[in-house]
């Protein structure tokens, strides 16, 4: 058995064991049904080789982790453009703040904030109808994970579009300040669903692995984004990915990471692997909680540390 191996089992039969799993997200109603009692990772190296353990086969929710595809693809359509609508710093606010926004005249400080995903996705909208773009994203997202079988959640997607008054409200104050160009209501309901898309830790560390080789395909070798903006981005998730428990993240893991209230985190080894991680209870952050300590477990007994050992 692989080192990895070994490791990524001893890491899920840990994890199961433990007993202060944080709260399941309710504020999502569908979000609620998750069992909290799940626990998945998946590591995917430089060979191609899949570590993994505990339920890495079962879709979850990937909620805000689908904001580092919708970047990778406004990136795609519009380049540096991207940074006259969102800014690129890290908030230190909670993922839903409002207060931040009006300070700011309507200009999200990053693409992960939901005031700043919302504005990405906005942009990958224009010029298109709503299903156009949410089929390009769930394509694009397939073809990564070398997956057809990835959907969106429609379950998920209608209980977000219900209940997302705070991310109606965010929507409309941008469109006062003339940063989202399309109606409101269709942006948002591109954000809902690509939010609402379900994908399991070995089918999202997959999806992933550009990231961590310099965006190619290790595989294919083909280039999914220029080396620049592999870098860039995942520059943007150390900074960026856990909201104001990004700093936490980083001291905890070293890595660059991005979490959904799904309980999922994306967590990038450059030049060594991409590893993804499940656990429904979230901490005070609105991050998984068991998720965040089995990464920190994983790259201190790797050594995987962007800042070194
Ligand atoms: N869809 C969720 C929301 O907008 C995503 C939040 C998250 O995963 N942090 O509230």
């Amino acid at each position: 058995m692989r080192e990895l191996d070994r490791i990524v089992k001893e890491i899920a039969d840990e994890m199961r064991r433990r007993t202060d799993r944080g709260e399941v997200a309710t504020y999502i109603p569908e979000l609620a049904c998750a069992d909290q009692q799940a626990f998945g990772l998946a590591v995917v190296d430089t060979d191609g080789h899949i570590a993994a353990a505990g339920d890495s086969d079962t879709p979850f929710s990937i909620q805000s982790i689908s904001k580092v595809f919708t970047l990778t693809l406004a990136l795609g359509k519009v380049g540096d453009r991207l940074w006259q609508r969102v800014g690129r710093e890290p908030s230190g606010s909670p993922f839903n703040s409002i207060v931040q926004l009006e300070f700011e005249r309507g200009k999200p400080r990053n693409p992960f904030i939901n005031a700043g995903a919302i504005a990405v996705t906005d942009t990958i909208l224009s010029g298109h109808q709503p299903r156009e773009v949410l089929g390009e994203l769930l394509r694009f997202i397939q073809f990564l994970a070398d997956d057809t079988s990835i959907t969106i959640d429609e379950a998920v997607a209608a209980s977000e579009q219900r209940t997302g008054f705070r991310n109606i409200a965010l929507a409309n104050y941008m469109k006062a300040f003339g940063v989202i160009e399309n109606p409101a209501d269709f942006t948002l309901g591109v954000y809902f669903h690509h939010c609402a898309i379900a994908m399991s830790c070995r089918q999202l560390a997959m999806a992933a692995r550009f990231l961590a080789h310099s965006g190619r395909n290790p595989d294919t070798g083909l280039s999914v984004v220029s080396p620049e903006r592999a870098r860039r981005i995942n520059a943007i998730m150390l900074m960026c990915g856990h909201y104001d428990g990004s700093g936490e993240f980083a001291y905890r893991v070293g890595l660059p990471g991005k979490s959904g209230v799904g309980g999922g985190i994306l967590a990038i080894a450059p030049a060594k692997a991409s590893i993804a991680v499940w656990s429904p209870g979230l901490d005070a952050s609105g991050n998984s909680r068991l998720g965040r300590i089995a990464l920190e477990m994983l790259t201190q007994r790797l050594g995987w540390s962007i800042f070194g050992v």
